[in-house]
């Protein structure tokens, strides 16, 4: 086959304790899904789920215990860390019920969606696309995924954010508004899941800014771990 112009690599993410890589198909992202955080951004009760998604190639894949680099983006007087449990898509499908949503499951990853806060609340104002404030460049760093089998008690884990060592976000996975069965109902009735999806599951409150320099640590007890320096 001939191309025009060297064709993309395909986006992988390594299956922590295998050989395997899990190539990514698309990145989706639920907004306001844990309460504390839906009133920090001005809002209140439980709505509809509603999605976004960050172009796969906006990945950058942390090993564990390695510290990843994150740009900071242009543009922006306001860099947001969103520290977020992401469910990696094993097997695809659309209208997938709740009660059928695990079989589709294969792992799950720490992620960060990273987000210019002051272009995604201009762009708000103006009923405009979120785009530029959430689907920008190296937007999407994650750790490795880990197979849904080796973790357990997945319900009650704590999700938690550091920056420099100071606590930022802190909550459990039972506080999401809409649960990951649930999440994937919605997400299927709208898109036909794909194996390779990968879906960041909301943020807790506590969101705020970085500035150069900065050193996030981010986890999901009994996921994983991601470190990243702001550069
Ligand atoms: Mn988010």
């Amino acid at each position: 086959m001939k191309f025009t112009h060297p064709a993309q690599a395909p986006i992988c993410v390594p299956v922590v304790n295998s050989d395997q890589q899990f190539p990514i198909h698309r990145i989706y992202c639920v907004g306001r899904n844990y309460e504390e955080h839906a009133k920090e951004m001005g809002y209140t009760g439980r709505e509809a789920p509603f999605f976004f998604l960050k172009p796969t190639d906006s990945l950058i894949y942390v090993p564990t215990g390695a510290t990843g680099e994150l740009p900071y983006p242009s543009l922006t007087k306001n860099f947001h860390h969103e520290i977020e449990l992401v469910v990696a898509i094993g097997k695809g499908g659309k209208n997938i019920k709740a009660q059928d949503a695990e079989q589709h499951i294969f792992g799950y990853a720490v992620g960060l969606d990273m987000t210019r806060r002051d272009l995604q609340n201009d762009m708000k104002k103006q009923g405009r696309p979120w785009d530029i404030g959430k689907s920008f460049d190296a937007s999407s760093p994650m750790g490795p995924i880990v197979e849904k089998s080796s973790v357990h008690d997945l319900e009650n884990a704590k999700i938690y954010l550091s920056v420099n060592n100071e606590d930022r976000q802190s909550s459990h996975i039972n506080k999401l508004i809409w649960n990951i069965h649930e999440t994937i109902e919605h997400l299927s009735a709208a898109w036909e899941l794909q194996a390779g999806d990968l879906i960041f599951t909301g943020t807790p409150e506590g969101v705020n800014a970085v500035s150069p320099g900065d050193l996030m640590h981010g986890s999901v007890e009994g996921v994983g771990s991601i470190d990243l320096r702001v550069v």
